[in-house]
């Protein structure tokens, strides 16, 4: 679907979904400012095996996580832009930059996390918010959402 089709600016690096994301968040966090520049990356959660295609040469940024685990970030050699992460934490996921996507109109933000370092304009206001890290109840809430909305 064109949808789920996106890439970087340059356009050398593409991908394509296959199914719906797991979840959609705002991340308020110090990295995602200075990753994006911008208040809050948003994230597109999906399963690694909802990847379609995935092309163009990428290198890897890694940082060390609030959880004292790696965080790998993958961008346009070219360009520089982010288009996708992956926690060590979290194997079998992969993040997409929702900005990398053709087209945004679909998507909803579901929840957000480490709202206590946004800026004052920064919070989306969405109903699950964390000041910090995620929790499994947020967790739990994002998926039982992202079913609702996406049929995810
Ligand atoms: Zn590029
Ligand atoms: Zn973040």
């Amino acid at each position: 679907m064109d949808q789920y089709k996106g890439g970087c600016n340059c356009g050398a690096v593409r991908f394509e979904l296959g199914a719906p994301p797991i979840w959609i968040s705002a991340c308020h966090c110090a990295t995602c400012r200075k990753r994006t520049g911008s208040d809050y990356g948003i994230s597109v959660v999906v399963d690694e095996s909802r990847i379609k295609e995935f092309s163009g040469e990428t290198k890897t940024h890694t940082r060390t996580g609030d959880s004292g685990n790696p965080v790998h970030y993958e961008f346009c050699t070219e360009c520089g832009t982010t288009v996708r992460w992956h926690l060590t934490l979290i194997p079998g996921r992969q993040v997409l930059a929702a900005g990398a996507f053709d087209d945004m109109s679909w998507m909803e933000i579901l929840g957000e996390m480490y709202t206590s370092e946004a800026a004052p304009w920064g919070p989306v206001g969405c109903d699950a918010a964390r000041p910090g890290a995620p929790d499994d109840d947020w967790r739990t809430a994002m998926l039982e959402q992202a079913k609702i909305r996406f049929g995810g």
